[in-house]
């Protein structure tokens, strides 16, 4: 995937990410089902003065995880403590964690699904009864002491609810899926994101922005920053239609928002299998990706405009894939949508 449209966090997002990302839920563009839910968890959680229960949010990188953690611990009128699964090596990285919480704060895990399963051991006492229990000196004399922790929530983060383990899963109160949002709903974060930079955008730019970044607010903000460039450089200063146009087109970034990565996966699955079904690490090793971020990151999005189907036997690419390449459909074998029938009837 190129620079532009990976919805994975990288170090210049971050500074800019910092004064995007909305503090409270009211401000939490998209997201109804999940917003709605909160929010009644939290106004309850408030009116009985407890911590709120542990969340596990899951969906898509750049979809708004790390920002509703942070909505959360600030509508709860608490701290947040940002960490990954990745970044806690050890048992006693987690007790320096938990120990330093006060009560009823709130512990933001990126990427839960990555945590070892000694550090995961020490979560679950934790998670339930807020209790951490430590093991003191080694061998024969070795003893395990318990500590009470205060009364915190967890919030986790993964891109797939189905990588974590299932006693782990259970014990979040709390599971929330994000989707990918609509061009109207990156539409509306886009111009807010402008508002903030003090960029001008008009309508017809910020839609043509939202539009393109296949559904992640994170992907918009940063082509956001992007038009602006070429704007300036190019034009007036104003994110217009066709200074977005030329940015995104000059990206590679094509009217849909796929990019070099996207096309040369469905290209694969037409020209050399003929539409499919591919195996998933076939494709991988084909494009030159791991699987899981093909799964992760582009997947959700071709499915999501009806370019590309799961069967039992592999991927496929739809006929909708097929117009958008210009590439016509062979009639002589089984079409996609046939095989997806059979699979249907199977
Ligand atoms: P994740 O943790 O899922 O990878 P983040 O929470 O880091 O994603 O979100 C990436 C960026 O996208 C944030 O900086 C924020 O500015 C923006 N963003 C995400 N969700 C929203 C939203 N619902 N409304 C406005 N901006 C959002």
């Amino acid at each position: 995937m190129n620079d532009f449209t990976t919805p994975e966090l990288t170090q210049h997002d971050e500074e800019i990410e910092l004064s995007l990302r909305p503090k409270t839920l009211r401000e939490y563009i998209g997201q109804d089902k999940a917003k709605e839910n909160l929010n009644i968890y939290i106004t309850a959680a408030r009116q009985r003065a407890e911590a709120l229960d542990h969340v596990l949010l899951y969906g898509p990188p750049g979809l708004g995880k790390t920002t509703l953690a942070g909505i959360v611990a600030n509508e709860m009128g608490v701290n947040l403590r940002v960490t990954s699964g990745p970044a806690i090596e050890k048992p006693g990285d987690l007790a320096a964690l938990l120990t330093n919480l006060n009560e009823g704060d709130v512990l933001f895990i990126d990427e839960i699904h990555r945590l070892s399963r000694a550090v995961e051991e020490v979560l679950y006492p934790a998670m339930e009864d807020y209790e951490l229990d430590i093991i003191i000196g080694k061998g024969p004399s070795a003893r395990s002491i318990r500590l009470d922790l205060p009364k915190f929530t967890l919030v986790g983060a993964t891109t797939r609810a189905g990588q974590l383990s299932a006693p782990l899963r259970d014990r979040f109160g709390v599971i929330l899926r994000l989707e990918l949002y609509t061009p109207q709903q990156l539409g509306t974060i886009v111009t807010r994101s402008a508002g903030i930079l003090g960029i001008a955008i008009d309508p017809d730019g910020s839609l043509e922005l939202a539009s393109r970044s296949r559904g992640t607010p994170r992907i918009a903000n940063r082509l956001l920053k992007r038009a602006r460039d070429f704007a300036q450089v190019l034009g007036d200063g104003t994110i217009t239609l066709p200074t977005t146009q030329t940015a995104l087109n000059s990206m590679d970034i094509d009217e849909l928002g796929l990019d070099l990565i996207d096309r040369r996966l469905l290209k694969v699955m037409i020209d050399q299998y003929n539409g499919g079904p591919v195996g998933l690490e076939t494709l991988a090793a084909a494009v030159g990706e791991e699987s899981i971020t093909i799964e992760d990151v582009y997947e959700p999005y071709l499915m999501q405009i009806g370019f590309l189907g799961r069967t039992p036997r592999g991927r496929v690419a739809t006929p909708a894939a097929y117009a958008h390449l210009g590439i016509p459909q062979n009639t002589q074998s089984a079409t996609p949508s046939a095989q997806l029938s059979m699979e249907g009837l199977s």
